[in-house]
């Protein structure tokens, strides 16, 4: 059968058009630098955000680890949301990668506020691990999909220069956030020190994140994603998808949220859904009346060809990308209206 995959924006194939730029990509050894299509991604990611320098990495797990381990030491600490990729879903990276150790902090959707960190920063005492890293998360995962308020980045990245904190920005779905806002991609990026953005979500491509920062810091980056078996050699053929991605799928982002907005409009009439988390880009996360009743709806959809995803206790979880269409938004529509629990 052919499913309408709704469980994340990471399972889009290739276009035609991705597949010849691919095919066609001059590619040369990038561990000596070599490789001109990755010279040429990275170079134009870093323009486009005003950052001094970018890396390409085979994922936005290995992007925020490599982060993590230039900015902090073992023993240090890293202030994150309580709900974030970086803790939550890198397999305990932070304590395996770099030694260490995580302040958990609540936000609301996923998103943590300058406030809530000064409560959280250790004092210079010998009992507390040093806070070396500040990670916030734009748009939120476990959030649904919710955008930062800009303001409240300018407020942390204010905090974070008032205490010699550095700002990492996991931005594996920054796009979704920037076509939403409007917000400029030089005035947005300057509020952090390091940034890491994937191409395998909503952007399309096969594989590839790339992580933005100053040079100094991407020259230590690329050291630790060498020393994690990270330097890939004639992965041009991959960057040119990122060329491609970059030049070809950002805009389109609004498409994919004008389809999750429909969902939501249809799980929010009908009688078994409690609560729809409001959609503000591509995630749409619906709470069900009754959370036993989960696995039975996931396994129904399937039956009728729709694919989605558990995302917590009573929690579904839809994604829309590129892959769907507005076909595949009004077929999914006609199956969640006949679903009768
Ligand atoms: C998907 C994702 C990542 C990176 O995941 P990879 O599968 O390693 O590329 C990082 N952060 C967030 C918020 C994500 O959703």
């Amino acid at each position: 059968m052919n499913f309408i995959d709704f469980r994340s924006d990471t399972v889009t194939k290739p276009s035609e058009e991705m597949l010849k730029a691919m095919f066609s990509a001059e590619v040369g050894d990038d561990v000596f630098n070599e490789d001109p299509t990755i010279n040429l991604l990275q170079e134009k990611a870093a323009l486009l955000f005003g950052m001094e320098a970018s890396l390409f990495c085979a994922s936005g797990t290995q992007t925020n680890q490599i982060a993590i381990n230039v900015h902090v030491q073992p023993g240090g600490e890293v202030i994150c949301n309580q709900e974030s990729h970086v803790y939550k879903y890198e397999g305990g990276g932070i304590a395996k990668n770099s030694g260490a150790s995580v302040r958990l902090i609540e936000g609301n959707r996923g998103r943590i506020t300058a406030e809530k960190i000064s409560e959280w920063l250790n004092p210079d005492d010998v009992h507390y691990p040093v806070t070396q890293l500040i990670s916030i998360e734009d748009t939120s995962n476990r959030g649904g999909g919710a955008i930062y308020d800009f303001e409240e980045i300018k407020r942390i990245k204010k905090y974070c220069v008032e205490h010699n904190l550095p700002l990492h920005l996991d931005g594996a779905r920054l796009f979704n956030s920037l076509v939403e806002t409007g917000i400029d991609y030089k005035k947005y990026a300057s509020q952090f020190d390091s940034i890491s953005i994937c191409l395998s979500k909503g952007l399309g491509t096969p594989v590839g994140s790339l992580l933005l920062g100053k040079t100094d810091f991407i020259k230590k980056a690329r050291r630790v994603r060498k020393v994690m078996g990270g330097g890939m050699r004639q992965a041009g053929f991959l960057a040119a998808a990122g060329i491609f991605a970059l030049d070809n799928n950002i805009s389109r982002l609004k498409i994919d949220h004008q389809n999750a907005k429909k969902l939501e409009e249809t799980l929010l009439y009908l009688t078994w859904i409690k609560e729809v988390i409001p959609v503000e880009t591509n995630i749409v996360v619906a709470i069900l009346n009754n959370s036993s009743k989960r696995d039975i709806i996931i396994n129904h959809l399937a039956e009728n060809g729709i694919k989605c995803m558990a995302f917590g206790p009573g929690m579904i979880r839809f994604v829309t990308h590129l892959d769907i269409s507005a076909n595949d938004i009004s077929k999914t529509i006609e199956v969640l209206k006949k679903i009768q629990i």
